[in-house]
């Protein structure tokens, strides 16, 4: 077969495969031209999950009657000029293809009506097809109409999910182009019936309320940090407000919302610990980029991005959130989970910790972390230890000094703090605290080792030798020495010092390592999370467990060490380590209120 130039056409409708996937791409892009033409109202109506009918109404700049035909001609944009403007796009569009790409697999219907014009212009094109530009009625501003979504392409057709699952994506996409851009007010209509209507605001959180639920606001903390000339800032859900789904998650880029593959894991990187690995965080966030750093025409529906520096980038986002998350107070409040929903009279937090705004970033104490709990807590390790830690911003609300602690049934502590009662988990917070000291310790080098007299020789299963092989460069790093010694044994040779204190048997830990490692249930792929999860099960192992009697020495000190450790709040595992009482709640409850 000769080679041959492909229509105007047939290019348009190859380009539709990758903007035009499917009813809610179609939305995304009539919903940015919208916005681009400085709408102050956009309504959106789709009937039958817009397999039957999409359109999108603004109150825009409008389109002169001349250009009208231009606006459904392929790379024929009003946006960008010359080559340079690439680098600085502001506005959602620029390749001026997706009219030409609707009009190509749909029936499109443009009316559209400057302010200096007496009347209004329609257009209609479908596939190479143009009626028009005539003169109609209509106020000022845009609609576009998009009748029959891949009427004429039965194989595009086909992929349509059904009516109510493209509505979702919908609903979705709407949600997300109205968190960033309160001060529009939007309409979205499904089947002749209103499901969401948003007012214009003045702030992003005010909007991210409308659409998240108001509930949220006072589990979503306010985050603004600028580094190196990036400035990442929005809203972040405590660790109780997060989700089964990333759902609740939304990322842009310069006001375009983008999914980036570093930026969420960042973010789940922040509230490790915080919240159970099944589980993903509320937030909404915002990175404001030099255009120049990053480059947004790496994908044609424009949600994926390529920074020039993805480091950087992964590392603002997670320090940010993660010293966001700090600075406030964590420990979830009794009433929250119970009954009390009147939830605007909650003084607990009122010395402004949930602001995230900055007020507590006085450093923990830190001075008397040695003496340790139990069997060997080492005290130049915890010297150490302070020493990173007065570095960090302090999570816990000051506690009333010298407070008397309660051990109930060896398992829970019982203490007081300015706000009322704190509620302890021993093994829980004993975990976190030893997990937080482990993490710090190793990135100054492997963890100190003991060398056994007599290698210790353990019984082993194929996978266990499998796991021995995958781990080796992670097990150095953690002092755990271990070399195959038979078809079926493993000899321990040197174990974490830490484990040998604490009196943990080293020959189980070491198996049920393997046998995660071997299984691939260990986080293989990334060698710090698999470390972390490795750490989880050190501190897990080497905690007071449920059932140990403190003395009231390990009492003091494990209640001054919850001081000292970031985000004591929760174990490892993601459970909270202390519940508080109120004042407040114990006052109501005994009917002093
Ligand atoms: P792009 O947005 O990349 O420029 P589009 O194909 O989406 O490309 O739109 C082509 C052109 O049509 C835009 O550059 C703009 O000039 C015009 N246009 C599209 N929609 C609207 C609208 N709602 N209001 C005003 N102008 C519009
Ligand atoms: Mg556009």
């Amino acid at each position: 077969m000769s080679i041959r130039r492909l229509s105007p056409f047939m290019v348009n409708q190859i380009a539709a495969g990758e903007v035009v996937e499917r009813p809610a791409s179609v939305v995304k892009e009539l919903v940015e031209n919208a916005i681009d033409a400085e709408a102050s109202r956009i309504r959106i109506e789709i009937d039958k999950g817009g397999h039957e009918r999409i359109e999108v109404i603004d109150d825009g700049n409008g389109i002169v009657q001349e250009e009208l035909p231009l606006a459904l001609e392929s790379h024929a944009t009003s946006k960008i000029t010359d080559p340079c403007d690439l680098d600085g796009v502001a506005t959602m569009g620029f390749r001026g293809e997706a009219l030409a790409s609707i009009t190509s697999v749909a029936r499109v219907v443009v009316r559209s009506r400057t302010r200096d014009a007496a009347e209004a212009s329609v257009i209609e094109g479908e596939g190479e097809r143009r009626e028009g530009p005539k003169p109609a009625a209509g106020p000022v501003g845009t609609s576009v109409a998009v009748h029959q979504l891949f009427g004429r392409v039965p194989a595009r057709r086909k992929f349509l999910k059904s009516e109510a699952a493209e509505m979702r994506r919908i609903t979705r996409i709407v949600h997300r182009l109205t968190m960033s851009h309160p001060d529009i007010a939007f309409t979205l209509i499904s089947n002749g019936r209103t499901t969401l209507e948003l007012k214009a605001r003045k702030d992003v959180r005010r909007r991210i309320l409308d659409v998240m639920g108001p509930e949220l606001d006072e589990h979503m903390l306010d985050l603004d940090v600028t580094r190196e000339g990036i400035r990442l800032w929005g809203l972040v859900g405590l660790p109780e407000v997060a989700r089964p789904t990333s759902q609740h998650q939304q990322f842009y880029l310069n006001g375009r919302p983008i999914s980036d593959r570093s930026v969420s894991h960042a973010l789940r990187e922040a509230y490790r610990g915080l919240i159970e690995p099944s589980r993903h965080p509320t937030a909404v966030l915002f990175l404001q980029v030099e255009p120049t750093r990053v480059d947004v025409n790496v994908h044609p529906a424009k949600t994926e991005v390529r920074f020039r520096d993805e480091r950087l980038i992964h590392s603002i986002v997670r320090r940010g959130v993660l010293e966001c998350l700090g600075r406030s107070d964590l420990t979830p409040d009794l009433s929250v989970a119970e009954s009390s929903p009147s939830a605007s009279t909650r003084p607990l937090f009122g010395s402004g910790g949930r602001s995230g705004g900055g007020v507590r970033l006085t450093p923990p104490p830190v001075t008397s972390v040695g003496g340790g709990v139990g069997k060997g807590f080492d005290a130049e390790a915890a010297r150490e230890l302070a020493r990173d830690l007065s570095e960090r911003p302090a999570v816990i609300p000051s506690p009333v000094p010298s407070s008397p602690v309660l051990q109930v049934h060896k398992t829970f502590l019982v203490t007081e703090d300015e706000h009322g009662m704190v509620i302890i988990d021993q093994h829980a917070l004993h975990e976190r605290v030893m997990f937080e000291r482990l993490l710090a310790r190793i990135e100054s080098g492997p963890l100190p080792s003991q060398r056994l007299l007599v290698p210790e020789v353990i019984d082993a299963d194929p996978i266990h030798l499998e796991g021995l092989e995958q781990i080796s460069p992670l097990m150095e790093r953690l002092g755990l020495e271990a070399t195959p010694s038979g078809p079926r044994t493993i000899a321990l040779h040197a174990v974490p010092v830490l484990l040998f204190e604490r009196g943990v048997k080293a020959g189980s830990f070491l198996k049920d390592l393997l046998e995660r490692a071997g299984e691939g249930t260990l986080s293989s792929t990334d060698e710090e999370e698999a470390l972390r999860e490795v750490l989880d099960m050190m501190a897990c192992k080497a905690a007071v467990k449920a059932g140990d009697q403190l003395s009231s020495r390990e009492l003091a000190d494990l209640l001054e060490m919850r001081e000292t450790v970031e985000r004591s709040s929760n174990c490892p595992h993601g459970r909270p380590t202390s519940l508080r009482l109120s004042m407040e709640d114990l006052e109501r409850q005994f009917g002093r209120r």
